[in-house]
This record gives C-alpha cells, structure tokens and sequence, in this order.
C-alpha cells in the first residue's frame, strides 16, 4: 500500500514511537492526525502534513472526533498505528502488599483497552473508504512490547496489557479481512526514546550489552521504518514481528 496521499492516525504522536512514525508517514506523503494527551499535543513540534489532536485513547468521544479530524482531511484514511502506551513498576505481591488493582487496571485501560478502541473505531472510517483494485483499504499496525513474552519481575502490569495486545493481532485481522483491512503488531524490544530518558548512561550500556546484535538500543526511527515497510508489504498480515536485535530478557 503507498502512503501517497492516504489520511495516517498515529496515536502517541506526539513523542517516542509514535512521533518517529508521524515524521516518517508525513515525509512519504500521508497527511498525519497525530494523537497525543493534551500536554504532549502543547509541546509537539510542528510539521507539515501534520494535525494534532489532543485526545486520550481510552475516551470513546475524544477518539471519535481525531478519526473525524483524519476523514475530513478530504484523503481516504488507510493506515492506523497505535504507539500511546503507559508502563508502571509493580510485583503482584511485595513487601507492601499486593499489586495495587487501581495501577494494574489503568495500564490495560491505556495499553490494550486503548488500542482497542482506536482500531475499532478507526477500522470503521476504513471501511468505509474506497477500496483499491486489489480490495485492499487500509492497514492497522498496534505496538506489543518483548515483555509479552518475557515479562520482568515487576512488569505484571505491563505484560499483560501488551499480551493482550499481541492476542488481538489474529481476531482482530480475521474480523477486519473482509473490509479489507489488514492488522499487524510490532513488539519493540528497547529501544531509546523519552520513556528512557531518566535512564542513567551506565544502565543504558548495561541494557545495550544483553542485546544480541546490534548490540545497541533500537532507535525509533527503526520502528517507523518497520512501519513503512508493513504498510508498503501487502502480504504482511495477523503477524507478531518482534524487533529487538534478537534481545531475550532476562527475569531482572
Ligand atoms: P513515549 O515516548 O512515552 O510515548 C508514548 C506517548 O503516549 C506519550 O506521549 C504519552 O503521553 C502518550 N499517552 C500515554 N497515555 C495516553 C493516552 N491515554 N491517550 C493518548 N496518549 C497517551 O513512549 P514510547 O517509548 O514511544 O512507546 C511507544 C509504545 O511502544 C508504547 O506502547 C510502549 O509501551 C511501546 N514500547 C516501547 C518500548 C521502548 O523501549 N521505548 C519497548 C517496547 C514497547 P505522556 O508522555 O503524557 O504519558
């Protein structure tokens, strides 16, 4: 699928992941809603081809109208990538107790509830657009994480959201194939951007040193570049790729 001149939604967009993708479909023609929460969406800079939207990804209303926002760029909406995420720290039983439900439920809210919710919603202004010869209409890529698979100590919450969110990559492409509409899921292993930011620079090597090859971070213009190539490959569908430089985590 060519991203000429197609509508994108990014979610995350503003940071990270997500606006390494909003800069790299922008450059190869898509005019970009990027959705971010409000004070993201303050801080971005401004790109051309570029709309953001403030919404939270767990909101049906809010969600909505940034899908409205990317069919009324006039441009039919072909590709969805969903890059908002949250991670929190926290063992199902500690020293202080257990696990905090409240905690646990909002990372599944953000992380799977949200993805779930802009595909949904995204998928339906799809199907409604044209199809090209082929059939085919558009394309939604979600972002898992390597902690779907091997979970650290203290990633609980994390896992499961992002499992659930490599669980939906068959149904949600089975559903979606009769519309047209392809669905595939990246599961980064670590990769730089603001989320490890806090992150001091001998950990940074520490982490770089358990990566098989290349033995160093990911960087997010890697993933926008694996975003691309999904898009363009029209026989990538209900496939997990993990992209992590063969990185295996360890427990801690
Ligand atoms: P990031 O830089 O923190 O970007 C995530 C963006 O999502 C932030 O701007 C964040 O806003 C926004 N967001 C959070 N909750 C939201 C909500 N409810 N509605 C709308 N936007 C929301 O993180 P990243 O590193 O690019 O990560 C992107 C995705 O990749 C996440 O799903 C993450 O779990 C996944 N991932 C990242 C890595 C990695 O090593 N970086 C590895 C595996 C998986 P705030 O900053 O205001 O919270």
């Amino acid at each position: 699928m060519d991203t000429t001149d197609v509508a994108a939604i990014v979610t995350g967009g503003a940071s990270g992941l997500g606006g390494a993708t909003v800069r790299r479909l922008a450059k190869d023609g898509a005019r970009v809603v990027a959705i971010d929460l409000p004070k993201a969406v303050d801080d971005a800079e401004a790109l051309d081809g570029v709309e953001y939207v403030g919404a939270d990804v767990t909101d049906e209303d809010q969600v909505s109208a940034a899908v409205e926002a990317a069919t009324a760029t006039g441009l039919p909406l072909r590709v969805v990538v969903n890059c908002a995420g949250i991670g929190t720290a926290g063992r199902v039983l500690s020293k202080k107790g257990p696990h905090d439900l409240a905690v646990f439920n909002q990372v599944i809210g953000v992380n799977l509830i949200g993805t779930f919710n802009v595909m949904r919603l995204a998928a339906e202004a799809i199907a409604q657009t044209e199809p090209l010869a082929d059939g085919a209409r558009g394309v939604v890529v979600n972002t898992a994480s390597v902690a779907a698979f091997e979970g650290q100590i203290g990633q609980i919450a994390y896992s499961a959201s992002k499992g659930g969110v490599v669980g939906m990559t068959v149904p949600a492409a089975r559903d979606l194939a009769q519309y047209g509409i392809r669905v595939m899921t990246i599961a980064p292993g670590i990769i730089d951007t603001p989320m490890l930011a806090g992150v001091e620079e001998s950990f940074r090597e520490q982490l770089a040193a358990g990566i098989p090859f290349p033995q160093r971070l990911g960087r997010p213009d890697e993933y926008a570049q694996l975003v691309a190539q999904i898009i363009e490959h029209d026989y990538l569908n209900a496939e997990v790729i993990r992209f992590d430089g063969g990185l295996r985590m360890q427990p801690r």
